[in-house]
């Protein structure tokens, strides 16, 4: 069994399978068949007999459904163990591609992606997203325009689209943004005006959900189980990965760091509520906080930038914002007791200066038993990882549910 198999879909649970009904013990079989073969490397049908404890001639007859529908090739001969050598077949990553939109407050990000998370083209612009609906809307489209010209792939060969917001999102009716957060939004039926063709698979969550799912599939927390994933942007929000599974919370709304309480005499927050840990490590309070050192950074890459010319003062910024930082990260690990926490979003550039005196409040102010075996990390996706996310957020639904996506087109 490989260790990708394992890591990303658990391990197999064959009793689960016996209980199911004959139509739906076929398309489990199918999936896991389809997984297996999508895990890699390359195998023969005899060892995904034996692997999954299917019979020959049932891995025969699923594997050849899998070569018609061109997720599957059939590539050489292996090793004969004595009698004819066995066919080789092998996942056709490159048999449909899957589009991710990061729709962030203040940004537009578009990434098209094959079946094995290899990124084909990347597009990102700057954008008053939060309060032109309209503008960000036709600047997704232009985007994803771009990029079809780009790679000369068309609408027809996708899979399905991912879209990231910066908003909660409720699993049960993902049409509308938080009026809270998106006022400008609130009457805006997102798949209506997203206008994909009906046969596309469409997934919509929030951007920081999709963000700890790219970084366990892609990034840093590859192989982990428990996860957080902060991003650090316009405002803060954070993805919580746990037992393996994107944790959203009753009505979606799981992972508001952000609006964690640092400081009840603080600053109102966008939000309404009072001392926000956003109103001290969005991007607005950081530049607020440089202005008052004499720093004139007009956004965060700025400061960041002069941060990385060895500035002293644009250090001590970083610094104080990590320890703010640092007291709802010591919460969560309290909270969570995550194996890894991943750093996204711009201010995660500030790498070593942001991590060391976090990593520093975060262990004077947590349990030891919750960050004993913790890491705190940067990711290693860069600005792509929550359009990446999005667009795996489709895949994985692909190889969970194969016959709803790639037998309705
Ligand atoms: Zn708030």
């Amino acid at each position: 069994m490989s260790d990708r198999y394992q890591c990303l879909f658990g391990i197999l649970d064959q009793s689960a399978l016996h209980r199911a009904d004959k139509a739906q013990l076929r398309d489990q079989n199918l999936a896991l068949l389809l997984r297996k073969i999508w895990a890699g490397p390359e195998t023969t049908r005899a060892s995904l007999a034996r692997d999954t404890g299917l019979s020959r001639s049932s891995v025969s007859s699923l594997v050849d459904e899998l070569i018609d529908m061109s997720l599957v090739q059939e590539r050489g001969e292996g090793i004969s163990t004595g009698g004819r050598k066995p066919t080789l077949v092998q996942f056709n990553y490159q048999a449909k591609y899957i589009l991710g939109l990061d729709i962030g407050a203040s940004h537009i990000g578009v990434l098209l992606m094959d079946l094995n998370g290899q990124v084909i083209h990347w597009k990102q612009e700057d954008c008053p997203v939060r309060d032109q609906p309209a503008q960000a809307l036709q600047k997704l489209k232009d985007l994803e325009q771009a990029i079809y010209e780009d790679s000369h792939i068309d609408q027809s060969q996708l899979l399905g689209v991912g879209v990231a917001v910066p908003s909660p999102i409720s699993p049960q009716n993902p049409r509308y943004l938080s009026p809270t957060f998106m006022p400008a939004w609130q009457d805006i039926d997102l798949i209506k005006a997203l206008d994909f063709p009906q046969n596309l698979t469409l997934v919509i969550d929030n951007d920081a959900n999709l963000g700890a799912l790219a970084e366990v599939w892609w990034g840093a927390g590859q192989g982990c189980h428990h996860l957080a994933f902060i991003k650090l942007g316009t405002g803060i929000g954070s993805g919580f990965i746990i037992d393996g599974k994107v944790f959203r919370g009753y009505g979606g709304s799981a992972g508001e760091l952000g609006h964690m309480v640092i400081d009840p005499e603080g600053a109102k927050c966008v939000c309404g509520l009072q001392g926000c840990l956003a109103t001290f490590v969005g991007s607005q309070p950081i530049l607020d906080l440089a202005h008052s050192f004499g720093l004139n950074s007009s956004d965060l890459k700025e400061l960041i930038a002069t941060l990385k010319e060895g500035h002293p003062k644009a250090r001590e910024v970083i610094t104080k914002t990590a320890y703010k930082l640092g007291l709802a990260v010591a919460s969560l690990m309290n909270m969570m007791n995550p194996e890894r926490v991943i750093l996204g979003g711009e201010l995660a550039l500030a790498a070593d200066t942001l991590l060391h005196p976090l990593r520093e409040c975060v262990q004077s102010r947590s349990l030891w038993s919750s960050v004993s075996n913790s890491s705190i990390l940067t990711s290693t996706l860069g600005e792509q990882v929550i359009a990446l996310g999005a667009a795996t957020a489709v895949l994985q639904k692909a190889l969970t549910q194969p016959k709803s996506i790639f037998m309705d087109r």
